[in-house]
């Protein structure tokens, strides 16, 4: 399979168009049997649900090249049922988690040239998606919907490097209690696009959300869960108003299983912010971000792991996870999807 020629260590975070997506159907109470298609746009009504009222939920994930040459992805099964959760919080038919992995598989073999070697840094991201597309005006569920999945290669999340970034307490709020902060939707983006600009206008990389209802606990940023080390203890949040980030959990259990350190998923308050010796920010793009400051207000917090670099704890975390990840520490069982 002769690769694209692209400079894949060059590559950023962004859209790149590539030769095939997969497309699925929902219609009369059922979904198509899908297939693979190269045509990138999708024609839909002008009053189409999403684009009303929003009806839409993603997920994301990764392919890449591991050292023995194979093609794999990280626990896609996981996706496809947090998919079907998203889904169903917004009275959306869930795709079958099944179909949804041979799916993802299916859109991997057909872009093969688009994987990045291994070694590169840089890994095919798989976004599946899934929206209304009849038309709503009355505020109601739509009818029909699609589903699909595109993928595209990122350049390696850290160019030279981790370098510790500072986060601020989020002036706003995100998830409200019994809301939609557990889904992974692009309404919940979308509501935090202001407050993230400003926070970048500010000098701050992302903000750490506040629980709504009292602004006292610590929830997670717009896009990653956060993660603490304190001597032994590995902690990270316990919410129901946070994603249930697939990375945080494999974290946990490489941590107890691989590392030896005691886990806590529990509730962590504002005011133990300064207890902590080193933080992280936890998802698909970047595994681990390490987070050497988190400005509340006129208060600073510096975790004694420092801006120049990685904290050993979590470094250690994050070389465990990505050499299981890249296939050069044995994984547990079923968290390596073989695509090739
Ligand atoms: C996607 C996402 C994460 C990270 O989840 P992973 O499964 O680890 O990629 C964390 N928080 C939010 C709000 C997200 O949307």
């Amino acid at each position: 399979m002769e690769k694209q020629n692209i400079e894949w260590g060059k590559l950023g975070f962004g859209y790149v168009k590539t030769d095939m997506r997969y497309v699925s159907n929902f219609k009369d109470g059922a979904w198509d049997e899908g297939c693979l298609t190269g045509d990138d746009k999708v024609v839909i009504s002008e009053c189409a649900g999403v684009l009303q009222y929003s009806q839409s939920v993603f997920e994301g994930l990764k392919a890449y090249t591991t050292e023995d040459g194979s093609i794999v992805c990280f626990r896609p099964d996981l996706n496809a049922s947090r998919m079907a959760d998203s889904a169903r919080r917004l009275e959306m038919p869930a795709f079958p988690e099944d179909r949804f992995v041979d799916a993802v598989k299916q859109v991997v073999l057909a872009n093969e040239s688009w994987v990045p070697p291994y070694g590169s840094g840089a890994t095919l991201y798989i976004r599946p998606y899934m929206f209304g597309s009849n038309p709503v005006i009355g505020v109601k569920p739509a009818d029909e919907y699609q589903f699909r999945i595109f993928v595209t290669p990122v350049g390696p999340y850290f160019k030279g490097g981790a370098k510790p970034i500072t986060i601020k307490i989020a002036d706003y709020d995100r998830a409200a209690p019994r809301g939609t902060g557990h889904i992974k939707a692009g309404l919940n983006y979308a509501m935090s696009l202001h407050a993230i600009v400003e926070a970048h206008k500010q000098g701050f990389a992302e903000n750490l959300y506040p629980d709504s209802a009292t602004r006292t606990k610590v929830e997670e940023t717009g896009g990653a869960n956060i993660i603490f080390i304190k001597g032994n203890k590995f902690i990270t949040v316990g919410s129901p108003t946070i994603l249930p980030s697939i990375t945080r959990r494999s974290l946990e259990y490489v941590a107890e299983k691989y590392l030896g350190l005691e886990v806590e998923e529990r509730t962590v308050m504002l005011s133990e912010l300064g207890d902590f010796e080193e933080a992280g920010l936890c998802g698909t793009a970047a595994v681990i971000s390490p987070v050497g400051k988190i400005v509340d207000g006129d208060k600073e917090i510096c975790f004694p792991s420092g801006m120049e670099k990685m904290g050993p704890t979590i470094q250690k975390l994050y070389d465990t996870l990505t050499g299981i990840q890249m296939g050069r520490i044995e994984a547990p069982e079923g968290w390596i999807y073989k695509i090739k």
